[in-house]
């Protein structure tokens, strides 16, 4: 038997990876004359080989057809978005009719709140973590503004109460209790972005419901990164972006969930054309019907050029075998990272993720000892010999093997840099 931890053993989880092949379908940055450690798939995904051909057929589509390109062929732009979505449901365990490729995150998170947050003035309060993403919180604060009403006493936001900035299961039971009549959305992340921390949607959302209200899932680092039960879990809407862990591309068209239960729905929403009943949008009628289920939340006739990286990036999900091949490979992954920071780095880097797997996804966010003049000089060596994670002040060092190009010797190889740094 090897060392569990030794080089011999990482290069032998390679070899048995049932993966490992799909990281020739991605495309590496260089450094020097090898591809880089790429460990900032949370941030920007890497391109997809097929993307660009997928691309090149749109533009080629619209040069020789115009138009027709409408109508023309199987990925005939009138329902080019459809193309998606059976594979994206696969991705987030939804059914088909529950989700929807459109605009960005922010814009898809408004939209689900126009017709998911309708506070009144005995129930006007949102909830959140402490912490959030700014959009996140710029988003829920002007919608509240936008009612009437005062972020002041109606936006409640829970602190971490954890050593380490994470948030215990009870921390959020305690805030969802306190405050549940005045409750009309719990907003709340799959894994929260810079602790890495993962939590359980379907008892959050169970929570948010006992209490009467609304439950919405900001999922941009949860998509592509863990099995995600949508549907099952009951939350009313999701949001999520496609350029982290789904590798659709800078500012990639984002994703939306609007759950079974409110498919025929007639609370309020913005609406626009795309979103009207198929059936009848061509007859240019005054009156909105909307489509059921969550393609009737669509504004615009989407970008078709901006789809096409994300056709090419779900067809690697499929080839992968799906979100459960993924996470057995990425614990594994994130397990080994783990394990090999505790015993050659660890009065270097402190792990600020959760130990518990069920608790996080690929992410380690790693503080560095030393503040953050020692952090800065750590993350600019690992960047200078072509090690790439990311960097969240004022200490924190984000690193994400990704499952689907990411290799165990890319996981050894960062703790053996770290080691160089700091001197044997
Ligand atoms: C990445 C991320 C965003 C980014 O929002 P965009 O609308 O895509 O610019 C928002 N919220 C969270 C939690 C994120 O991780």
């Amino acid at each position: 038997m090897t060392d569990a931890l030794s080089r011999t053993h990482a290069i032998a989880l390679d070899a048995a990876d049932p993966l490992r092949a799909l990281r020739g379908e991605f495309l590496f940055p260089r450094h020097q004359n090898s591809d880089q450690i790429y460990f900032v798939g949370n941030s920007l995904g890497l391109q997809p080989r097929a993307a660009r051909q997928h691309v090149l057929e749109v533009l080629d589509t619209w040069a020789a057809q115009a138009v027709e390109g409408h109508f023309t062929g199987q990925a005939q732009w009138m329902t080019y978005h459809e193309l998606l979505t059976a594979p994206l449901a696969r991705v987030v365990g939804a059914q088909p009719s529950e989700v929807v490729a459109m605009n960005s995150l922010t814009a898809n998170l408004h939209l689900m709140m126009v017709s998911f947050y309708r506070p009144t003035r005995a129930r006007p309060a949102i909830l959140i973590e402490a912490g959030a993403f700014p959009s996140d919180r710029h988003a829920v604060e002007s919608q509240i503004r936008f009612h009437g009403f005062d972020p002041a006493t109606d936006l409640i936001e829970v602190e971490a109460d954890e050593p380490n900035g994470t948030l215990s299961m009870q921390a959020i039971e305690r805030a969802i209790g306190e405050h549940g009549p005045r409750l009309a959305l719990v907003l709340w992340p799959g894994v929260q972005y810079r602790t890495g921390q993962a939590f359980d949607v379907a008892e959050i959302a169970r929570l948010a419901h006992a209490q009467g209200a609304v439950a919405g899932f900001d999922l941009a680092h949860a998509a592509g990164n863990l099995p995600l039960r949508l549907h099952d879990s009951g939350a009313d809407f999701a949001v999520w972006c496609h350029y982290k862990y789904m590798n659709a591309g800078p500012g990639a068209v984002a994703g939306c969930f609007v759950h079974e239960r409110h498919a025929r729905t007639d609370r309020p929403r913005f609406a626009g054309w795309w979103g009207h009943d198929k059936q009848t949008r061509f007859r240019m009628a005054p009156e909105f019907a909307p489509t059921p289920g969550a393609e009737g939340w669509q504004l615009s006739n989407p970008p078709i050029l901006a789809l096409a990286p994300l056709r090419a990036s779900l067809d690697l999900f499929d080839k992968a075998g799906g979100m459960a091949a993924l996470r057995a490979k990425s614990e594994k992954l994130t397990g080994l990272l783990e394990a090999l920071i505790k015993a050659r780095v660890g009065d270097v880097l402190e792990i600020v993720t959760p130990a518990d797997p069920r608790q996080r996804g690929a992410q380690l966010s790693l503080r560095v000892a030393g503040g953050r003049e020692r952090g800065r000089e750590l993350f600019e060596y690992l960047a200078s010999v072509g090690t790439l994670g990311d960097w969240r002040e004022p200490d924190i060092i984000r690193i994400s093997p990704a499952p689907l190009y990411n290799r165990f010797m890319d996981v050894y190889r960062f703790v053996e840099e770290v080691e160089t740094w700091r001197g044997v």
